[in-house]
């Protein structure tokens, strides 16, 4: 989305960690006309570079990639805007965020693709648009998976509901394969979840809430992945995984070398069930905040390679639409801005996974899963989309401070470690801390 940038940025002093090209080593970089030109030991680039940033101190990393946000635009604009999200995105570090169809209306065609991928709609960070599976998000019929991908489309999903059906969904990762396109699938078997805004288990008793039984996700997963399986080349990608079962699936699938894969959402790795509280509505979310061993599993899978990529889920809702009863309220949290530092704060810190591991689960990680060629790793020619931040910084959340126009973040007041410094993208600085 950025025009070539003339001038060239070198950045100098900071620690390179790029997981796609194995370096973890203080490195120059030099960016020019929208490129990664040279990366070098430090003080060995002998262009000057028209504009210098000094990194001393500071993590350069790849620019993040965001598999899953909701930017609610068309249709939706008193909740986000391409221009407010990418915003918010920017300030999160993200460089590419990849756009939920579930707005208003279903982005089902490659029109629509072509008006969200458009220079009016001001996007600061590029925006890579997912479409609908099938038409209207109905689960009935498949839309033109051809067209959209040459409107530029990187995948197609109904998110927001399942594909249910098991003849739609096969017809679905068919012709996937046939295309070499990835299906997005919201694993939850809706026949199990209606009226449900929780997980089932003692906080949900507590509260007198009905709940939603992790094995209305397992259940989609699973089947999901034996088609996959069965099905040559298809590609199924799960979106927001959150629980034990589901994550079994997924394993086997890949074991089986299927090419399957999954995103997990910094809150499934954060919170739980029991931080709901009491009717709190900044923790209803879909997927919902599941139990202590469903967050344990997840834990494990970051650390050890299952999982794909972490995605912000990004879901931003008008206040009146939290202000309600716990039922009645809408699902979703935006995520955006604290993301980078709950997996700091809450993985590194805490639970002790490599600065590298997180690095590629917001970097190579998440572009092979959508093949975002040129992103994910700094190796020279690709695109200059660099994310820099201080991995030691502190500092706490204030949801009033959002670049999100929305506000219902559970991470309100929130202190955390890890911090973003400054966000390129195509070359040009389009975040910096003050
Ligand atoms: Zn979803």
């Amino acid at each position: 989305m950025t025009p070539p940038e003339q001038k060239s940025l070198l950045i100098k002093g900071g620690h390179l960690i790029d997981p796609a090209s194995k370096i973890d080593a203080p490195m120059d970089i030099l960016l020019r006309d929208g490129r990664v030109a040279e990366i070098a030991a430090p003080n060995k680039i002998r262009a000057g570079g028209d504009e210098k940033f000094d990194a001393r101190g500071l993590i350069v990393a790849p620019g993040f990639i965001d598999l899953h946000v909701h930017l609610r635009e068309p249709g939706q604009g008193y909740k986000e805007t391409i221009a407010t999200g990418t915003a918010a995105a920017a300030a999160g570090g993200f460089t590419s965020v990849c756009t939920m169809p579930n707005t208003a209306p279903v982005v089902d065609s490659a029109d629509w693709v072509e008006w969200l991928r458009s220079p009016e709609r001001k996007a600061l960070v590029n925006v890579f648009p997912i479409a609908a599976a099938t038409r209207a998000s109905r689960g009935t019929t498949l839309t033109d998976f051809a067209a959209l991908r040459r409107a530029g489309a990187v995948a197609v999903t109904d998110d927001g509901k399942p594909i249910l059906q098991d003849e739609i969904m096969r017809s679905a990762l068919q012709l996937g394969a046939e295309l070499n396109f990835p299906v997005v699938q919201h694993a939850e078997d809706t026949r199990l979840t209606e009226n449900c805004p929780m997980h089932a288990g003692p906080t949900s008793f507590r509260l007198g809430l009905r709940g939603q039984p992790a094995s209305a996700e397992a259940a989609i997963v699973d089947r999901d992945v034996s088609l996959a399986q069965q099905i040559h080349e298809s590609r199924l990608h799960v979106a927001h995984l959150s629980t034990s079962d589901a994550l079994r699936a997924v394993r086997r699938g890949k074991r089986a070398r299927a090419r399957v894969s999954c995103e997990v959402t910094p809150h499934h790795f954060t919170l739980i069930d029991e931080n709901v509280g009491d009717y709190d509505t900044n923790f209803k979310m879909n997927p919902p905040l599941r139990s202590a061993a469903d967050r344990e599993a997840i834990l494990v899978a970051l650390a050890d390679g299952t999982v794909d990529a972490i995605a912000t889920d990004h879901a931003p809702h008008a206040a009146h639409e939290k202000q309600v009863e716990f039922e009645r309220a809408s699902f979703g949290i935006t995520g955006l801005e604290t993301a980078l530092a709950l997996a700091i704060t809450k993985l590194h810190r805490e639970h002790r996974i490599p600065l590298a591991r997180i690095v590629e689960l917001f970097t190579s990680g998440p572009a092979h899963v959508f093949d975002l060629r040129g992103r994910g790793s700094l190796a020279k020619g690709n695109h200059a989309d660099v994310t820099i931040f201080d991995p030691k910084k502190r500092w706490t959340f204030e949801a009033a401070r959002s670049r999100s126009l929305s506000r219902n973040s559970p991470f309100d007041a929130w202190q955390l470690m890890g911090k973003v410094v400054a966000t390129i993208v195509g070359g040009r600085v389009v975040y910096r801390a003050d």
